[in-house]
């Protein structure tokens, strides 16, 4: 059998695998998408992204579309284990100080669009079974409705959920914790008194009773509402077993009285708090993103975003490999900036299970008033909004004193070009999926017109929010990697690879 080839076999066309996906469609790398369902998974699942996400999606235009398919639902800001303390994501000099409301399918929607846009697909129906690596590829078997198929890869990037086939197959470890409780979401109809405000903090929408019970409603598009629930009896079901409507009545009577009540069930599924991470994100020419490399609760809404950014991450640093413009190891970068943060956030949805939970002794409602009280100090919520939003993410710097902005986001700052034209945002620049070296200063940057086969260089004046820097290089991903000083080859050489002899593309 011969083997389709390509550049890189994404297995998996959720958040982690789609995104990716464009990133390399973007960056001109060839890529095959493989998924073992027939459609896109309708399941409920994911209800919001957080703001770096937005970001991250606004880099490359595809916020408009994504917040065209939102739910016109304001949230008042984000939370932290449901407390009922607003976390103020303005603190954090963003353009979208608040979680935006999307089933998750429908963030897929938006990725596959724009996958297709740029002449890639996802193969459905295509299952992988098989896997094997040698020094320059991995040759991978896939069940598809035509029969068995081989294709092969120069690199293979695992986003293929939290039951991953990749993970078992290469039978990398997935240390953490087991399961300890057990909580339910569906997607359903809802009678009776059901709040359906448009704005308001997701704490007035968590009701609990001394039993255990749990019940979170979101109103969500076409008169659906979500409800995220436990119990007793969801405690005690098996993973598979189906969500049942008495289950759903038994907590709604339980948590609401009586004065909600289920009509219809249209998707449900079960969910547990299992927290595990993988130690490695790489094994030789296998990369694993999303899900696949960490799974923890849903509490704080964080895994798409895990993966999405996960993806982000990679995707451009895959792409520079691939076409040869710099050696592997920068993929080591990739675990050296993303295993962290989805570590801390495997300890942050622990943490708030334990104050989100039934417990209603041993110390757990002292400290939810502690934690509650804590989040009112300006500085406690402005920290805690940062880690929630996904905005406090500092990279880390090889540097021994790294400038402030080293590592950061780039804000989407307003910017005029000195063109006559209407100014423009920061994001608008990044559409391309290219590093980006804004010249801030009166001199353009000669030193980096080798480059600029790989960058985009603009001359601009910050109109708004000016960073403290008198030039930054920022990467395909939004992060600020060199801001000015010394060392701006060596920095466009780490990331970028050597200096080429480009023309000057400098657009300022
Ligand atoms: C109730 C609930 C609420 C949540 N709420 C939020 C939230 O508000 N915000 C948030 O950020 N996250 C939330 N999450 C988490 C979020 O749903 C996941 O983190 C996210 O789906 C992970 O995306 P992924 O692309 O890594 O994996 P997945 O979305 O699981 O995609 C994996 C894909 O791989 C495919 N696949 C699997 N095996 C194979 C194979 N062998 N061959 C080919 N294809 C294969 C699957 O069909 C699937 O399409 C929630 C989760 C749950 C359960």
């Amino acid at each position: 059998m011969n083997a389709q080839v390509t550049g890189v076999i994404v297995v998996g066309a959720g958040g982690a695998g789609l995104t990716l996906a464009t990133e390399l469609a973007l960056a001109g790398v060839p890529a095959v998408v493989l998924d073992r369902l027939p459609g896109r998974n309708l399941q409920s699942r994911a209800g919001a992204i957080q703001p770096r996400t937005a970001e991250m999606l606004a880099l490359r235009g595809l916020l408009d579309d994504t917040l065209g398919r939102s739910i016109d639902y304001r949230l008042v800001g984000g939370h932290f284990a449901g407390l009922p303390v607003p976390l103020d994501y303005a603190a954090w000099d963003t353009r979208y100080p608040h979680p935006v409301l999307l089933p998750q399918d429908q963030l897929e929607a938006v990725l596959e669009d724009r996958l297709a846009e740029l002449g890639g697909q996802v193969l459905r129906e295509h299952r992988l079974t098989g896997l094997r690596q040698d020094p320059d590829g991995v040759t991978v078997t896939v069940t598809a409705p035509d029969g068995d198929r081989t294709l092969r890869g120069r690199y293979l990037v695992a986003c293929d959920g939290a039951h991953s086939s990749v993970r078992k197959i290469i039978g990398a470890a997935f240390p953490g914790e087991a399961a300890t409780a057990r909580m339910a979401t569906a997607d359903l109809v809802l009678t009776g008194d059901v709040d359906d405000s448009t704005t308001g903090h997701i704490s007035s929408r968590i009701h609990t009773s001394p039993q255990g019970h749990f019940a979170m409603i979101t109103p969500l598009a076409t008169g659906l509402h979500k409800l995220i629930l436990s119990g007793p009896r969801t405690m005690a079901a098996e993973r598979d077993a189906p969500v049942t409507t008495e289950e759903v009545r038994e907590v709604l009577q339980a948590t609401h009285g009586g004065k909600v009540d289920v009509a219809e069930i249209r998707y449900a599924s079960r969910f547990s708090n299992a927290s595990r991470q993988l130690e490695q994100y790489r094994h030789g020419r296998v990369l694993f993103a999303g899900d696949s490399a960490h799974i923890h609760s849903p509490a704080g809404g964080q895994g798409l975003n895990l993966g999405v950014q996960d993806a982000f991450n990679l995707g451009w640093k895959l792409a520079a490999v691939l076409r040869g413009e710099v050696g592997e190891e920068l993929l080591d970068t990739y675990q050296a900036e993303r295993h962290p943060v989805a570590a801390r956030v495997l300890a942050l949805t622990r943490a708030q299970g334990v104050v989100m939970g039934p417990q209603r002794d041993g110390g757990v409602p002292e400290l939810r008033d502690v934690l509650t009280d804590l989040l009112r100090l300006p500085d406690a919520n402005r920290y805690m909004a940062g880690v929630m939003a996904g905005l406090d993410l500092c990279l880390p710097s090889p540097d021994a004193a790294p400038h402030p902005l080293l590592g950061l986001r780039m804000p989407d700052v307003d910017l005029d070009l000195g063109d006559g034209e209407p100014p423009v945002r920061f994001s608008d620049l990044t559409r391309t999926g290219r590093g980006v070296l804004l010249d801030l200063a009166e001199a353009p940057l000669a030193a980096a017109a080798a480059w600029s086969d790989r960058i985009t260089r603009v001359r601009a004046r910050a109109i708004s929010g000016s960073p403290d820097a008198e030039a930054v290089l920022v990467r395909p991903d939004g992060y600020v990697c060199w801001a000015g000083g010394a060392g701006l080859a060596e920095t466009l050489t780490r990331w970028f690879g050597p200096a080429g002899r480009a023309g000057d593309g400098t657009s300022g």
